[in-house]
């Protein structure tokens, strides 16, 4: 899913994450790439050229974050961006107060109606509902056996005309061969069997062409529907935007489904059927058998997209977890050239302690096999330790480590109940971080500790 426009947007983070500060240049070559890397997926042109715009600025007067390196906030802004133009918040069926509630699917031959059919009877099914399906598409000659068939996988009951009979599964007065008519009747038949959603399956064309489009309009004005769904295959690439738009025209659909999201294709059309139409997108369909379906959250999908595993989840946490002013303050410390001190390296312990278990933390990050190695040997109670030294330390000595000679390294042994080996490593590695630290404000901007290559 989204695999090629992934690997895209993840090769141009990555090209980031060596940056220390990102100049004007840099942000532009980023979303250079973001527009190719959009539109090699079939992003309709308008959304992609929105999306980067609306990129670059946020990038360029980003507000300093210290908890985030420069390419974790672009990757900040690229998935805010993202969920925005995926629709923003998620959203369920619209039902009925007074049930029948009445679901119409519409949209080309292929795109996947028959089947997603039989998989929304079956998840609304699931949920407790008892829905009734509705062939109304008498275009495709298999079609009304079809949704039997998929109706019968789901235990779902078929509304259906009898083939070569004037009824439909009985009923009089409903020719086999008027889709409006069959769509009243079973909207009737839901009724009166007290079924308490009705799922109409309409026909479709190859192409948009105004007789469909009018049978569809006069299918919805003969059911009045609650939700009008508009089904479309996520690969027939950029001809998706002016399809929804048909569509949403002709028959003034309530909703989007995306089927086929399986596929390997560049899927990327998909993404701009709801910021075209304005519709949002409520389920996608992810294969043939009918389980592959799931609501659709754009957040989720997002992150999907950007292969962040959940390192968007860690981002939070960390702004969540650094105080702002404290952050700022350090991050103006380093810039005025002034040096980071023991009692900086403290504060910073405390806050990576903020952010819960490192272990776990670390879990939530995809593609990171070292750093892991390393951190199945991380000791949680190291931090206890380095804490307890640090502060067995006179403020001098955490200004200025300099001063901790021989006697002074014993003192603070005792005070802190570890040996001077210890104390001396601590001092190694400070020094180490110290370095570190004078280097990363020369870049410019702070980083967390640790995960310099997000
Ligand atoms: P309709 O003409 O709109 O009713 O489309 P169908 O429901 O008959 O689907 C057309 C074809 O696409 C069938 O072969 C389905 O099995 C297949 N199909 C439908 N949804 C999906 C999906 O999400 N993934 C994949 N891979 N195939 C699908």
């Amino acid at each position: 899913m989204f695999a090629t426009l992934s690997d895209r947007l993840t090769t141009t983070f990555k090209n980031l994450r060596t940056k220390g500060r990102l100049s004007e240049a840099d942000i532009d070559a980023t979303v250079r790439e973001i527009r190719r890397a959009l539109l090699d997926a079939d992003v309709a042109v308008s959304v992609v050229r929105e999306f980067t715009g609306t990129v670059r600025e946020r990038a360029l007067s980003s507000e300093v974050s210290g908890a985030l390196n420069p390419a974790q906030q672009v990757v900040k802004i690229v998935n805010e961006e993202l969920v925005a133009i995926l629709g923003g918040e998620s959203r369920g069926l619209n039902l009925a107060k007074n049930p029948p509630s009445v679901i119409m699917l519409a949209g080309l031959q292929g795109a996947g109606k028959t089947t997603l059919a039989g998989k929304l009877a079956l998840h609304l099914r699931e949920q407790g509902h008892t829905p009734l399906l509705v062939a109304a598409d008498l275009q495709r000659p298999n079609a009304v056996t079809q949704l039997k068939v998929v109706g019968e996988r789901a235990g779902v009951p078929v509304y259906a005309p009898s083939p070569g009979n004037q009824g439909a599964e009985g009923e009089s007065g409903v020719s086999a061969g008027d889709p409006v008519a069959v769509a009243r009747a079973g909207v009737e038949t839901a009724r009166s069997r007290q079924h308490d959603i009705v799922i109409i399956d309409t026909a479709g064309r190859l192409g948009v062409d105004a007789e469909l489009m009018q049978q569809a309009a006069d299918i919805r004005d003969a059911t009045s529907p609650d939700e009008i769904l508009f089904v479309i295959d996520a690969m027939i690439g950029q001809d998706a935007v002016a399809t929804a738009q048909a569509f949403a025209e002709g028959v003034n659909f309530t909703g989007v489904v995306l089927t086929k999201l399986d596929g390997d294709a560049r899927g990327g059309a998909a993404l701009s059927v709801a910021r075209v139409t304005g519709r949002p997108i409520l389920f996608a369909s992810t294969g043939e058998k009918l389980t592959d379906f799931e609501a659709f959250h754009p957040d989720r999908m997002a992150s999907r997209i950007l292969d962040m595993g959940d390192v968007l989840t860690l981002i939070e946490q960390a702004e969540k977890a650094f105080d702002a002013d404290q952050t700022q303050a350090m991050a103006d410390k380093m810039a005025s050239g002034k040096d980071f001190t023991l009692a900086d390296f403290l504060v910073q312990m405390q806050q990576m302690r903020n952010m819960g278990s490192m272990k776990k933390m670390l879990g939530m990050l995809p593609g990171m096999g070292q750093m892991r190695e390393a951190l199945d040997n991380f000791d949680e109670r190291e931090v206890d330790r380095v804490e307890a030294i640090i502060r067995s330390m006179t403020p001098a000595e955490r200004e200025t480590p300099k001063i901790i000679n021989g006697s002074r390294r014993a003192r603070i042994a005792k005070g802190s109940g570890v040996t001077t080996t210890e104390v001396n490593q601590l001092l190694d590695r400070f020094v180490g971080a110290q370095k570190m630290m004078r280097q990363m404000s020369r870049g410019g901007g702070m980083a967390m500790p640790g995960m310099g290559n997000l």
